[in-house]
């Protein structure tokens, strides 16, 4: 069944796309010689043994079997895995080495510079005949896996490659012309009435391995020598290991409980920020300790089944709704996959112009959670002591990022990249390019989201915010969101002392609007954007300005972005953002239905 699938998709990639991605090599010669003596199944971001066509394809053809782990975090340049996302890996690892081993055989490890540093030599002095793996599609891996195979090649080495990441291979989908697709909705209704074929049923685990013979090394004995972390980033993750269990067994014990226990409720109660309705599969999914096509089939099976019952529109539409967050898993692949440079650079050009402001503190205000809007400050600290937070909150505080701070969302991707336990560059940079106004199907750049209009939708009761700022806690819910409003003998009560214990906002309204109207005015004129690169190590626009920190005078703490001819700002506790009533801009008067990617 492998084989088959990798042949269609080598067969698609010759005729239908001049794409990089590396063309599988034809298994006859592998069949045809009968069983190759030695092979390497070279895992990476599949760390899961049943439903691994690379692996199966490996033990079909190779009397012995190497399982190759290589750990080249230098390769990845700035995107090296953050230190949450090396922890989950760390774990993983451990758990696939030991059921890799329950079955008779053993992870071999390498710590090297480059991927080609540790798999070469390694292929030469094993004598290894024949290499799989399966795809990976960010740029990153792209170019690193062409390499690899042409290298190896070069030696005589079979290569073969599979897909196993997604449900349709992002070169399987086109439009009736031809043409790539540019918005979810489309690329969704495609998928779902169009497609021929339905994705391949997954794959059995195998039940025994062959052993791996003592003189195959790599150049790590154990998994604590790779030191994916150091021990001080090793002591200060323990607190992960209460909320998380890395591991293909824990991922479905994770998926059995949500379908038990949480399925059900999924289209009502998932946007609820402070609800624990949705899977948390995100990292396991990263990690490949699951595959799609195994989750999609179970849903199927249950969609099929719910059919026949009375009264079971409601889970039906729920199995709908979360087939469809698999649906934005794929999209953001396929984008990424077809636009190589979307973790870098708008998908829509024009938006390299947006006068960005390169300003330190701020940006510290709201990786610290300190910006004195309340949600997003208890957002920010979810997300910095779990590594989670709910896909709404990322909506939220990335949307408050670019439009309230006007910073470059390329900061905010890679804060989240560094952060988040499922950090996942396509998933990433398809949530900060749809946010920032960045894709045909968003809110376009001059949208504004309502601060307190947010909040009443997916907070009305304010439970969240007092789970993840325990000063607010004792704030009535009236103004849990807004205690800025909160007359001062509320405050006093509630022990908050505005820009003591709680700090003041760092922008007020006006300052928004008339930052967004600058930038959309640049945007009009296409006037360019400041020429620094999206990495750089960020600056204080103004020197001058006092920290927004600072828990001194109300002023300090409102002296926003940057603008040209900017005067004073209001006093914090004056300023209301009653004003916006609606999600109407004033740039451009549009009022924003649109659901778009992101949004689900
Ligand atoms: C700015 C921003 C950055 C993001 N960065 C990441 C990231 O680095 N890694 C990541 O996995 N997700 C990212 N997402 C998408 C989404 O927030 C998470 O996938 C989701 O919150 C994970 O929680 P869950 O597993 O409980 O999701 P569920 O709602 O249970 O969804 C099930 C699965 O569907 C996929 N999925 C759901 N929503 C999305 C989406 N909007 N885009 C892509 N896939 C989706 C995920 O694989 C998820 O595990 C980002 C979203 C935004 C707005």
């Amino acid at each position: 069944m492998a084989t088959e699938r990798d042949e269609r998709a080598a067969k698609r990639l010759a005729t239908e796309s001049a794409e990089p991605l590396p063309q599988a090599v034809g298994p006859s010669s592998v069949t045809q010689a009968g069983k190759l003596s030695r092979v390497v199944v070279w895992f990476r971001r599949d760390l899961r043994l049943e439903d691994n066509p690379a692996l199966m394809a490996a033990l079909r053809a190779g009397r012995e079997v190497i399982p190759l782990f290589i750990w080249a975090p230098e390769e990845e340049g700035v995107f090296t895995p953050g230190l949450s996302s090396r922890w989950w890996l760390t774990q993983s690892l451990e758990s696939l080495s030991r059921k890799l081993e329950a079955l008779g055989s053993r992870l071999v490890l390498f710590k090297t510079p480059t991927t080609k540093e540790g798999i070469v030599p390694f292929v030469k002095d094993n004598d290894i005949q024949a290499v799989y793996f399966n795809h990976l599609y960010d740029p990153i891996s792209l170019v690193r896996d062409k390499g690899i195979r042409t290298l190896l090649q070069g030696l005589n080495v079979h290569v073969e490659s599979f897909g196993a990441d997604l449900m349709y291979e992002p070169w399987e989908i086109y439009d009736e012309k031809g043409q790539v697709f540019n918005t979810f909705d489309k690329f969704w209704e495609h998928i779902v009435n169009k497609m021929p074929y339905e994705p391949f049923m997954p794959l059995p685990c195998p039940v025994a391995m062959p052993k791996v013979p003592d003189e195959v090394k790599g150049n790590r004995a154990s998994l604590d020598e790779v030191a994916i972390m150091t021990e001080e980033e090793a002591a200060t993750s323990e607190h992960l290991k209460e909320k998380w269990m890395p591991g293909s067994d824990s991922a479905h014990m994770v998926w059995n409980k949500f379908l038990c226990e949480k399925l059900a409720f999924f289209k009502q109660e998932k946007a609820m920020v402070h609800s624990d309705c949705t899977s948390r599969l995100s990292p396991h999914m990263h990690y490949g300790e699951i595959s799609v096509s195994s989750l999609y089939f179970v849903l199927k099976k249950m969609k099929l089944s719910l059919s026949t019952a009375l009264d079971s529109e409601q889970q039906i539409a729920s199995v709908d709704k979360y087939i469809k967050q698999l649906g934005y898993r794929e999209f953001s692949r396929y984008i990424l996959f077809h636009n190589p440079f979307t973790h870098e650079r708008p998908l829509l050009e024009h938006l390299c112009a947006v006068p960005w402001q390169y300003d330190q503190d701020l940006f510290k205000c709201w990786q610290q959670g300190c910006t004195g809007f309340p949600l997003i400050d208890a957002g920010m600290q979810e997300l910095w002591s779990t590594g989670w937070c709910h896909n709404r909150l990322r909506i939220l505080v990335g949307h408050f990022f670019v439009k309230y701070l006007n910073l470059p969302w390329q900061w905010g991707l890679k804060y989240f990249w560094d952060t988040l336990i499922d950090a996942d560059l396509e998933c990433d940079a398809l949530g900060w390019q749809y946010l920032s106004g960045c894709m045909i199907d968003a809110p376009p750049f001059s949208y504004i989201m309502d601060y307190e209009e947010e909040c009443k939708r997916f907070d009305p009761d304010g439970k969240y915010v007092k789970k993840w700022l325990p000063l607010l806690a004792r704030v009535p819910s009236k103004f849990i969101h807004t205690p800025w409003k909160a007359p001062a003998k509320i405050l006093r009560a509630s022990g908050v002392d505005m820009g003591i214990t709680y700090p003041h906002r760092v922008v007020n309204m006006d300052q928004v609007r008339k930052s967004v109207k600058h930038c959309c005015e640049c945007l009009e004129a296409q006037k360019c954007g400041p020429q620094r690169g999206p990495f750089r190590h960020p600056t204080r626009s103004d020197p001058s300005r006092p920290s927004s920190m600072r828990t001194g005078t109300a002023d300090e703490g409102m002296d926003g972005p940057y603008l040209p001819g900017k005067t004073k700002p209001e006093k914090a506790d004056s300023v209301g953002l009653g004003g916006v009533q609606s999600h109407i801009s004033e740039t451009d008067g549009c009022h924003n239905e649109s659901t778009g990617v992101v949004e689900s």
